[in-house]
């Protein structure tokens, strides 16, 4: 075997659904859906598509400081709901906010505090190489917090009042939408992993190797076994590699093999893992960033198996929203004014299921 790579990756798993009347989100929370929870003086703008204007769903936020910096750090993603948008990666939207934690500490001098215990599940720090997250599946984790999690006073304070009031006209003139009209997923925790952890575990070659079948059926191709850890496998898996071209796909199949269920990968300079054959620009795709001119490095990714948990909010009906993978480029530098009240966009890439029905 070759040796394993030494960056650390991190799996998010749907860890119950978020509700909103017993718990109070705050940009701390790594969640599915929902309303985003903006940073205290970030301009919560909605994105729009920008292929058919329609308001974007918000799809997942991410609470994700980087090591060793002075910065609270999110990344938000949004996808249009349109059938014709589906799968296309300028209709999906990743901001990235920022703001320094002793401005952060400044502005919630008006905010109280809530007793740990009282929330279910608290906000995680992906960049923490602590060995105990999701140990403990309902009363929290310990080491993971960053902070302890802050519920802005309800309207009663004059200030909050104001901020509200400059909130709504701020979008009113920027966007003229209400937010009757975003469409609005079914909100979830995120619980964090590391996929490190999981190697001592029993894999779950089965399901893998179930759904392959699933897949070589309805496909009409041959992909070939998964291998396990045994000797062997590789020159097996590179045979069937030429023969069939879906060694990427197979690649894929195998390292999502250990818990299939994850929603999403995160690994910051990581190398992202493409469910299929990457364009063969992709290093030019990924354009610099747009506020610092440097280079962007891989982040994040979106998994299949969130794809079935996107459920609307609003209405019972089906979402049109699929996807294989969302991959997440970012700033290099991560680039920030300290002045600044706007979160920055960053680059998105998807690529699509190559069979939709696999994942569901
Ligand atoms: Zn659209
Ligand atoms: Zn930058």
């Amino acid at each position: 075997m070759a040796s394993v790579a030494q960056e650390m990756t991190l799996i998010g798993l749907s860890d119950g659904e978020l509700d909103t009347k017993r718990y109070q989100s705050s940009y701390l929370t790594n969640k599915v859906g929902g309303q985003p929870d903006w940073l205290p003086g970030i301009s919560p703008l909605p994105p729009r598509c920008s292929r058919c204007s329609a308001p974007l769903a918000h799809v997942v936020q991410v609470y994700c400081p980087l090591e060793a910096s002075p910065y609270h750090r999110n990344l938000h993603l949004f996808a249009c709901l349109a059938a014709e948008c589906s799968g296309r990666s300028e209709c999906w939207t990743v901001l990235r906010s920022q703001r320094l934690e002793t401005e952060v500490a400044a502005a919630q001098t008006s905010t109280r505090h809530i007793p740990t215990q009282d929330a279910p599940l608290l906000a995680t720090d992906w960049c923490d190489t602590a060995d105990d997250w999701g140990e403990d599946g309902d009363g929290g984790w310990e080491g993971g917090v960053k902070e302890e999690i802050q519920v802005q006073e309800e309207v009663a304070a004059p200030e909050a009042e104001v901020s509200e009031m400059v909130v709504s006209s701020h979008l009113h003139d920027l966007s003229l939408i209400g937010s009757q009209d975003i469409p609005i997923f079914r909100p979830y925790f995120i619980s964090v992993v590391e996929e490190a952890d999981l190697f001592g575990e029993e894999e779950d070659l089965d399901h893998a190797q179930q759904l392959l079948r699933e897949y070589e059926r309805r496909e009409g191709v041959a992909v070939g076994e998964l291998e396990g850890s045994g000797g062997g496998g590789e020159e097996k898996y590179e045979k069937t590699r030429a023969k069939h071209g879906d060694a990427v796909f197979s690649r894929f199949m195998k390292k999502i093999s250990l818990c299939p269920q994850q929603i999403l990968r995160y690994c910051h300079s990581g190398r992202p893992l493409f469910i299929s054959e990457p364009p063969s620009n992709m290093a030019q795709l990924v354009s610099a960033c747009g506020y610092c001119g440097g280079s962007r490095t891989f982040e994040l990714q979106l998994m299949p198996a969130l794809v079935s948990l996107l459920q609307r909010k609003d209405y019972g009906e089906k979402v049109e929203l699929e996807f294989g993978t969302v991959l997440v480029y970012t700033c290099t530098n991560s680039c920030w004014k300290s002045s600044s009240d706007s979160a920055v966009e960053e680059f998105c890439f998807v690529q699509t299921d190559p069979d939709q029905q696999l994942f569901k």
